[in-house]
């Protein structure tokens, strides 16, 4: 074998053994040895170069199968850090997350407008003001992950966010440029199907849809554990499927798109169509009518409901998922939405499909953007670490 490939083999194998203490902490070597196949000496050695590197430390004594106790490995998840950030339509949510996932700090920035130099001026401030409140750490921040409601291409390039009225922002290299560290940006919904699939309901799913309900709908589609991307990374506009075959106009171009009927959106133009004192309303002075029973705010969000469980049938029938999240802020409606979904779902969807099918809210509020976000950055960090690390 070259010396090149040597080289190879042991990063490769490092990275195993990171793998498997990050999966398993805490564990004993002779435990990394026997999961990844490994001979003892290869583990011990490459394990000592993991502590060196500060991504794996050493604690107390494990149990003994006789003999001297062994120690067991942890991973050291205070080694980095990584920002999630989310941008929707009225704040931009950005968290700062060790290197599992656990949120440390947290900033929520209103956005008064939607036009690109105010929003990503304001970002930038809002990832500046994160830094600055990381706790030192070897590596410090590692990557930072953003979600955003359109579509994004390969580059980080967003191409087109209808709701925000963006066009061609490459936000991925401006980031890159000013903080001078890895940056993913990526649909916020795909990167809300990561949150899930990492962190929240979706753990355990091989097939999982989440579906983002917010002032828009996306969808995060994971295929056999993996994030499905399309060809060019564009896949899950599902808010734009024709669910109205003679509907109203939508920003992207077509006519009677899912999300002109089932959003927040949707919600509050019919809402502002009562008279409610003539206020401009929100989703969360809905929430309250709806709590204490105002039967139109409770009729408004039932019709909601119903027009989630229309797409949704579709949804199913194509992709035969094991489990749906619905998640982003239309999650917070979930008592007076739920029974309309399962119910239109139930009657639409083939019976087939929603015999191993669950559909579920979000256990992560909304949160599952910046988490899946954050976790882009981290596993982005683990890959180049591959190489990186000696
Ligand atoms: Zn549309």
């Amino acid at each position: 074998m070259k010396t090149g490939d040597q080289f190879l083999v042991k990063q490769i194998n490092k990275s195993i053994v990171l793998e498997t203490v990050r999966h398993h902490s805490p564990i004993s070597r002779s435990q990394v040895s026997e999961i990844t196949g490994l001979n003892k000496g290869t583990v011990s050695s490459l394990v000592n170069e993991l502590i060196e590197s500060n991504l794996v430390l050493e604690i107390g004594e494990g149990k003994s199968s006789g003999g001297r106790k062994p120690l067991l490995l942890l991973f050291n998840h205070l080694a980095g850090y990584a920002i999630g950030v989310d941008i929707r339509m009225d704040c931009i949510s950005l968290v700062l997350t060790d290197l599992q996932g656990h949120i440390v700090e947290r900033i929520h920035l209103p956005l008064q407008k939607s036009n690109q130099e105010y929003v990503v001026g304001l970002l930038i401030e809002g990832i500046r003001q994160l830094m600055a409140r990381t706790p030192s750490s070897p590596y410090s921040v590692v990557g930072i992950g953003v979600g955003v409601p359109g579509i994004v291409d390969e580059e980080g390039t967003v191409l087109f966010a209808p709701n925000l009225q963006w066009r061609d922002v490459p936000l991925q290299r401006w980031l890159t440029d000013e903080f001078g560290i890895p940056v993913v940006v990526d649909n916020e919904a795909r990167a809300g199907a990561q949150g899930e699939k990492q962190f929240g309901a979706g753990q355990t799913s091989s097939n999982l849809i989440f579906l983002s309900v917010g002032h828009g709908i996306g969808t995060g589609i994971v295929l056999n554990r993996e994030l499905y991307k399309g060809e060019m990374g564009f896949s899950g506009e599902a808010g734009h499927i024709s669910i109205e075959s003679r509907g109203e106009a939508c920003s992207c171009g077509n006519w009677g798109c899912w999300e002109l009927y089932a959003s927040e959106k949707a919600l509050l133009r019919q809402a502002n169509k009562h008279e409610w004192g003539k206020k401009s309303l929100s989703l969360e002075t809905l929430h309250a009518l709806a709590s204490n029973q105002d039967p139109t705010a409770l009729a408004l969000f039932e019709q909601i409901g119903e027009y989630l469980g229309i797409g949704l049938a579709n949804m199913i029938n194509i992709f035969n998922p094991e489990l749906v999240v619905i998640g982003n802020r239309m999650a917070l409606a979930a008592p007076w939405i739920e029974d309309a979904v399962l119910r239109t779902v139930e009657k639409r969807a083939l019976p087939y499909h929603q015999k191993r099918m669950k559909i579920v809210f979000s256990h992560l509020g909304t949160d599952s953007t910046v988490l899946g976000a954050a976790s882009f950055a981290v596993s982005q960090f683990f890959t180049k670490t591959r190489v990186l690390v000696d």
